[in-house]
């Protein structure tokens, strides 16, 4: 017998028509290139997405057409984010800091009809717009008087599109597994993969981050994601905000310049944020050495790379609360996250730190397990790693135009589970330091290393040794009032903190590290970098 409960679909659209009629004059601030800022409403934002919707189907894209952005986080690409799914066609983020061979690869992959592209990517896109066949539309992501000369065929303002356009929209009945955002993963190894997410992911993904052991937004909050939306939608914020009833802060292009995000931060009372370690770890230098505070931020999650103990503490003392949150493109992206609840405050010592740095739970409707390398389950015991495998309805399937995958999807992430089901990512399985069979967690070791106040960026990899197959080396960024640290008190340090066979050979002082598109410390970059490394 069926359930005679009515069935509507879960659809961005519905997010939309929900922040309309419970958020509409919410706030939704925005950022420009220049510094200006642009004050919106949530229903004044709606209207002039009804206006984008309108001026897509004068466009004659196809049905399921792939609408291109690359973009900063803002008001015109937060209206992307809505007009073009809720209309029907299939929202392509594009992420401007790739390599261009790795922009015209996706691009043509997706086979992008429309291009919407901030005025500072132009030249990029022009050296390629002849390998581009399936674009037919260029639009610039400015107003009509700040239309740059521009060799792109028939390049549009977004504005004037806009300016003509009827404010109402005859949002159509859309099945909620229809495809609605698109993203491909950064390619470190092979061409970037396409992760086609639905209607009814965003909307799933989006009320199990509300949930309040998760990240728990509510009317009250200012949200300021500095994740940009072209990193799996700013994690989602462009729909959790509004379906929350949240104020939504979008910080524009410069989110690497510490002081003009707290300045932001304070001028907009913003009360929660969302950044990888590298930026937090800029904010946190930022505070401390101008004096500056931020009383309104109270919460913040750091995600897309591990984050250390000390930057957990530094923020602590800030009075924001960072909290841990896992996930990946091919999970929407938040698979687990991990809320500081009361009985967190009670640990002790090592107990509450070891709490502290753990990815958190699985979001309701994500599984989880670890296995071994013949994909046997393994205990949740809290110390054996194996390889993370999730599933759940907000978890890829199949890449885009590739062959349907397994039933559990492999995270290639190694990590813990405890009894208690939470998770704790100890390596990338091709990060893994594999010495002498066993295997060591560079994480770890960096965590420790990163607590000592001499140190501001720490890294561990494998280099090939004759004996043990691989031995880590230590790569530190010292700090600058530190002038005195050297490589083998950092060593030292680590003695009694881990254990004695995974203490590094060596270790190497650097100025900086490179990172990744997507603001991460890049492990393959600095392996190619040491390549020819010799042990002495
Ligand atoms: P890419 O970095 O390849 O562009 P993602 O942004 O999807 O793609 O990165 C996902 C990976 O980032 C995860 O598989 C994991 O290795 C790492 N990651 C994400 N969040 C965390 C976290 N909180 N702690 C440690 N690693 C994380």
């Amino acid at each position: 017998m069926r359930g005679l409960m009515m069935d509507a679909p879960l659809s961005i659209t519905t997010i939309m028509c929900h922040a309309q009629t419970t958020a509409a004059n919410t706030k939704l601030i925005s950022r420009r290139a220049d510094g200006s800022v642009c004050r919106l409403t949530y229903h004044q934002a709606f209207v002039r997405i009804a206006k984008l919707a309108n001026a897509l189907d004068c466009l004659n894209l196809n049905a399921d057409a792939r609408v291109g952005t690359l973009a900063w986080n803002d008001n015109r690409h937060f209206e992307l984010h809505y007009a073009v799914p809720c209309s029907g066609r299939i929202c392509h983020t594009i992420n401007p800091k790739l390599f261009s061979e790795q922009i015209k690869f996706i691009i043509n992959d997706a086979e992008d009809e429309a291009l919407f592209i901030d005025p500072q990517f132009i030249p990029v896109i022009e050296d390629m717009m002849d390998q581009l066949p399936s674009v037919k539309h260029w639009i610039a992501l400015c107003s009509a008087d700040s239309l740059p000369i521009s060799k792109l065929p028939n390049l549009k303002s977004y504005e004037s599109l806009l300016a003509c356009e009827k404010s109402i929209y005859d949002w159509p009945f859309l099945d909620e597994n229809r495809a609605s955002n698109l993203c491909y993963t950064s390619g470190t190894t092979g061409d970037p993969k396409g992760v086609l997410g639905s209607h009814r992911s965003i909307v799933l993904q989006c009320m199990s981050q509300n949930m309040a052991s998760n990240l728990g937004l509510t009317s009250e909050d200012a949200v300021m994601p500095m994740v940009p939306m072209f990193h799996v939608n700013a994690w989602c914020m462009p729909y959790s905000a509004p379906m929350a009833g949240a104020a939504l802060v979008l910080p524009g292009p410069n989110v690497s310049d510490a002081s003009a995000m707290v300045d932001l931060i304070n001028q907009e009372k913003v009360t929660f944020s969302l950044a990888v370690p590298t930026l937090w770890s800029g904010i946190n230098q930022y505070l401390k050495s101008s004096g500056v505070s931020i009383p309104s931020l109270v919460r913040g999650v750091t995600g897309g790379a591990a984050g250390s103990l000390k930057l957990y503490e530094e923020m602590d003392s800030h009075g924001v609360t960072l909290e841990n949150g896992w996930g990946m493109t091919e999970l929407s992206p938040i698979g687990s996250y991990n809320r500081q609840l009361s009985w967190h405050h009670q640990l002790q010592d090592d107990a509450r730190i070891e709490q502290r740095l753990k990815s958190g739970r699985p979001l309701f409707g994500v599984q989880m397990r670890i296995v071994d390398e013949d994909g046997n389950s393994l205990p949740h015991d809290g110390h054996t790693t194996g390889v993370l495998e999730i599933r759940g309805p907000w978890t890829c399937s199949a890449y885009y135009g590739k062959a349907q995958e397994h039933d559990w999807f492999n995270t290639g992430d190694v990590a813990t589970i405890d009894p208690n089901g939470y998770m704790r990512i100890t390596d990338r399985v091709k990060d893994v330091i594999k010495s002498g069979g066993e295997w060591i967690s560079s994480i770890e070791i960096e965590n420790v290393v990163m607590s000592h106040p001499g140190v501001r960026e720490a890294v561990v990899i494998g280099i090939a040794h004759q004996h043990w197959s691989e031995r880590p080396l230590l790569i530190v960024v010292p700090n600058d009032n530190n002038p005195v640290l050297t490589p083998g008190e950092l060593l030292s340090y680590l003695e009694g903190k881990v254990p004695k066979w995974w203490i590094p050979n060596a270790c190497e002082f650097v100025e900086t590290l490179p990172h990744t598109a997507t603001g991460k410390v890049s492990k393959k970059m600095l392996r190619e970098d040491f390549n020819h490394y010799q042990w002495s």
